[in-house]
């Protein structure tokens, strides 16, 4: 321990931190860590049913409690109230993963409508997303082996605040179409990762569905405010696309690492990514009535990931939980009031959860590139005060500040006093 002290931890990013405001939060609970604890101590891995029965189950079922949570359409449920249903989910370590496998699943639907043998027409396959999308998604269609030009980056702007625009959408797939490719998946995000921006889901659908393409919503780190009635409307159509996926780790009090995909058809899935060898065949698996749950991931072998899921909604409810998303989102409404009443300073894109996108706005004789430069500058001498860290993205060319509320240990003292140092140090470079 002494060793970790005064070599280890001085070399940490402190996520952990309250006056931690960059990226998106990790954040984390009493009932996460103990959940984790424990299954790191069990060390199972649960490939099969069979392998691991009650950490199968435990994860099928908080798969099902989130969904009721979220009020996603019991289509995408392992169980309901009438028995097994088509649906289902697994647990997954990242975003990249969720958007792998159901890419892989889509590329073979896509290559049997186009009555391909073997691989023959996957170089015909075509994907969509918005420019603000993820870069992982572009990286997970190189793994999954669309050819790099049949990866469409559909440029969004301020008139949609950075949301895919449907009818541009369709525009791209129809073009596509003609030229005889074969439109194959389109991936929407509700809450992206720059600026938060979220993309209409069930607009999107609709244009999907002209073309049969799968559609994956990606709400990594907004999925979880989708707890909340008030934000639930984010995720409208969701009835009508093929896999949602949305990380826990991120802002639902569970640490690292905990991704939940969702698929309306999970033998979608299964088919694309099953394996039987014989070393693993058993009576259960033979019987058809479990789930494998190495059939809906990358690898064979996983841990526990269930039990800290499930030990979390357990212990905090729905209320806690809720009560979590709102106290972070009222702390970035307060920050957000703060910038506004500053002149110096401008909101670049409407907030929609608890982070902020703000600058230092072009005055007086000041060029963009000036503005740019300073925000550039306000930021480092942030950081190298050690009393606050934040990042940065670049939104309709301009360089923006991210305000990422919501590490656990934040509390409204620890937004005010980022504020005053970022009010502080503004006046250091401007004057
Ligand atoms: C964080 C994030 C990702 C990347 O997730 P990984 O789990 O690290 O792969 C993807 N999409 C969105 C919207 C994110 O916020």
């Amino acid at each position: 321990m002494k060793e970790l002290r005064t070599s280890v931890v001085p070399g940490m990013t402190h996520w952990a931190s309250p006056n931690f405001f960059a990226f998106f939060p990790c954040t984390n609970s009493a009932a996460a860590i103990a959940g984790n604890l424990i299954a790191s101590a069990m060390n199972t891995a649960g490939f099969t049913w069979q392998a691991s029965p009650a950490a199968t189950e435990m994860e099928v079922l908080a798969l099902d409690w989130l969904a009721q949570l979220l009020r996603l359409p019991t289509t995408f449920m392992n169980r309901t109230s009438t028995g097994r249903g088509t649906g289902g989910g697994v647990i997954l370590g990242t975003t990249s993963e969720a958007m792998l496998v159901t890419l892989v699943a889509a590329h073979d639907a896509a290559l049997h409508r186009s009555g391909s043998v073997g691989v023959s027409h996957l170089p015909r396959l075509a994907v969509y997303a918005a420019d603000q999308t993820h870069s992982t998604f572009f990286k997970a269609c190189r793994l999954a082996g669309f050819d790099p030009a049949n990866i469409r980056s559909i440029p969004t702007g301020p008139e949609t605040n950075y949301g895919l625009n449907p009818s541009k959408l369709l525009e791209v797939m129809q073009a596509d179409a003609d030229a005889g490719l074969v439109p194959t998946y389109v991936c929407a995000t509700v809450g992206t990762t720059s600026s938060n921006a979220v993309d209409l889901v069930g607009a999107i659908a609709d244009v999907a569905a002209m073309f049969n393409a799968w559609v994956h919503v990606d709400a990594a780190y907004a999925g979880s405010a989708c707890i909340c009635p008030e934000f639930r409307h984010h995720l409208d159509g969701v009835e009508h696309v093929d896999s949602i996926s949305m990380s826990p780790h991120k802002w639902l009090l569970t640490c690292l690492d905990c991704t939940c995909l969702y698929v309306r058809d999970a033998h979608r899935l299964s088919d694309s990514l099953e394996t039987n060898p014989e070393y693993l065949k058993n009576d259960a698996t033979e019987s058809g009535e479990v789930t494998d749950l190495k059939d809906m991931q990358v690898g064979v072998g996983r841990r526990f990931r269930g039990l800290k899921l499930w030990m979390v909604m357990h212990t905090y409810g729905t209320t806690k939980l809720q009560e979590h998303i709102r106290s972070d989102v009222a702390m970035a409404k307060m920050f957000e009031y703060f910038v506004r009443a500053d002149n110096r300073f401008e909101v670049v894109v409407p907030r929609n959860f608890a982070l902020v996108c703000f600058r230092i706005k072009r005055s007086g004789a000041m060029t963009e590139e000036d503005a740019d430069e300073a925000n550039r500058v306000l930021m480092e001498n942030l950081n190298k005060t050690g009393r606050a860290y934040l990042a940065h993205t670049v939104v309709g060319d301009k360089f923006v500040l991210r305000f990422a509320v919501g590490s656990s240990l934040q509390e409204e003292r620890h937004v005010t006093s980022a504020w005053d140092l970022i009010k502080k140090t503004t006046s250091g470079i401007m004057d």
